[in-house]
């Protein structure tokens, strides 16, 4: 953050003076963590559910926070009183920003691939100014500010994932960090269990598009037509990327390699340029052209896009994380989070590899070489939870997955649409538990298989990856 009287802070966020000598300076980091305060720091103290952050406002004044924005004061602690501390840290990171008029911000949201591709996007303009980007997720009314208030003003981008759970959510993220560029990747069905519908999620979502500023540009996806209707909500410039004819960034050629990461041709500004990406799956082409336009609206030439395309890596865990165990097994940890879109991506990944895998092996031998689907359940799907999984199932036997193991109740709907699907010469089991999938995994797995691991986040399948990745 850029370095704060007290006085200015107070003013920023409409709070009073307690216990605080105006003039003293916060020069150090903004934190929610007493345990992460650091001299001459900021302290946020929200108050949860479980732990009340007012209770640790003495430990971090002993540690040499110069200040905590509080709903009540503390004694022996100087504090600024707000009302309310998330609304607080908002005004201050919109302050904190508005002192910043070199800095260029990126906005992006969407159902799937936002963390993906602002790791992309940060990669690609990394080298070529100070970049801050939330680490991981940090994308909602305090992850967003608080990502923002690590820009000072040597910092010349923001990369600001944002999240929508509600109408507004976007407009009041927009507001602390105006984009010049504002991208939307898609309208999946994520969160739809809150908003109803897809064409309120896009309502929703659409709002980063009216937030672009005077001389900015909405970079969206061509091939969601939700997405693509979004152009009229802007009279700034608007780049298309995807496969429909409008779009002018475009990825010729796709083919997945042996470890199921794309290459293409890039096309855009009128050139061409061959790409090899380092994040794996077949849906990563569509995070790279979203980035690829993004970086190209803040000055990025053609070339300087394809070569960091081609060397960006995953920055954020548990997503599509492909390893080899000893043992020759192959475990993909897919396990972050998943939707309808994310799964049929993974599926098509998982076979890309088995293919490559199986290859590798040589023809004509026996076992090995599988390919093994771990799935469990999609959350936030309201009234369309079972008719999704059954797609899930059915697609997994169309791609002629050989093994398909479905985890958990919810999940159950996979494991009868592949038995609907028909015989396919190969298998569905359906597990209650993690234990039991384990144990099944334990027993059969072999030299050469690939086992993809994927659910929603609420599942915490990753536990099964984890103990997987420990087995050989
Ligand atoms: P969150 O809402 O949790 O922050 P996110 O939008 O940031 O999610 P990622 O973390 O990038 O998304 O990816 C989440 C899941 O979606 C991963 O399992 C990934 O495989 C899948 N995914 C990533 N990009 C796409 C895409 N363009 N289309 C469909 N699925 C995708
Ligand atoms: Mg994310």
């Amino acid at each position: 953050m850029i370095p704060l009287s007290c006085a200015q802070i107070a003013e920023a966020v409409g709070g009073e003076l307690a216990g605080v000598d105006p003039a003293a300076i916060v020069d150090g980091s903004v934190e929610r963590d007493s345990r992460a305060i650091t001299a001459g720091g900021l302290f946020l103290a929200f108050a949860g559910a479980n732990v009340d952050g007012h209770d640790y406002v003495p430990a971090v004044t002993a540690a040499g926070a110069t200040v905590s924005i509080t709903t009540r004061p503390v004694d022996g602690s100087p504090c600024i009183v707000v009302a309310d501390v998330q609304t607080a840290v908002g005004e201050l990171a919109r302050y904190v920003i508005s002192q910043l008029p070199d800095l260029t911000v990126i906005g992006l949201t969407g159902s799937q691939g936002k963390t993906s591709t602002k790791d992309l996007i940060a990669q690609l303009l990394a080298p070529y100014g100070p970049t801050v980007a939330a680490a991981g997720s940090m994308n909602n009314e305090i992850g967003h500010p608080l990502t923002s208030l690590k820009a000072d003003l040597t910092t010349r981008f923001l990369v600001a994932e944002m999240g929508a759970r509600h109408v507004g959510d976007i407009t009041y993220l927009c507001r602390i960090t105006p984009p010049k560029v504002g991208l939307v990747l898609n309208v999946g069905h994520s969160h739809i269990g809150e908003f109803g519908s897809q064409d309120a999620i896009a309502a929703a979502k659409g709002e980063m598009i009216e937030a672009v500023l005077a001389g900015g540009t909405a970079v969206l996806n061509a091939d969601d037509p939700r997405v693509a209707a979004m152009a009229d909500r802007t009279s700034e410039n608007v780049v298309f990327w995807g496969e429909a004819p409008e779009a002018t960034v475009r990825a010729n050629g796709v083919e997945l390699d042996a470890l199921g990461r794309a290459g293409f041709t890039l096309e855009l500004g009128g050139e061409q340029h061959a790409v090899q990406l380092q994040v794996v799956g077949e849906h990563q082409v569509a995070n790279a052209l979203a980035a690829a336009a993004a970086v190209q609206a803040v000055g990025l030439t053609p070339a300087q896009i394809a070569e960091g395309l081609s060397t960006a890596t995953a920055a954020s865990k548990w997503r599509m994380e492909v390893t080899e165990r000893a043992d020759g097994v192959t475990i993909i940890n897919d396990a972050y989070n998943a939707n309808p879109e994310s799964m049929r991506a993974a599926l098509k990944a998982l076979v890309a590899i088995g293919r490559s895998r199986a290859g590798q092996a040589g023809a004509g031998q026996s076992g090995g070489g599988r390919t093994w689907a771990v799935l469990g359940p999609m959350g936030e799907l309201g009234d369309s939870h079972t008719e999704e999984h059954d797609a899930i199932g059915r697609l997994a036997v169309r791609l002629d997955v050989q093994r398909l193991v479905v985890v958990g109740e919810g999940a159950r709907p996979i494991h009868l649409g592949a038995s609907l699907e028909g015989s396919w010469g190969n298998e569905s089991a359906y597990v209650d538990s993690f234990d039991e999938a384990l144990e099944l995994l334990r027993k059969e797995l072999q030299q050469g298989d690939v086992v993809l691991v994927k659910a929603s986040r609420f599942v915490g399948l990753d536990r099964l990856a984890t103990a997987l990745l420990e087995e050989a």
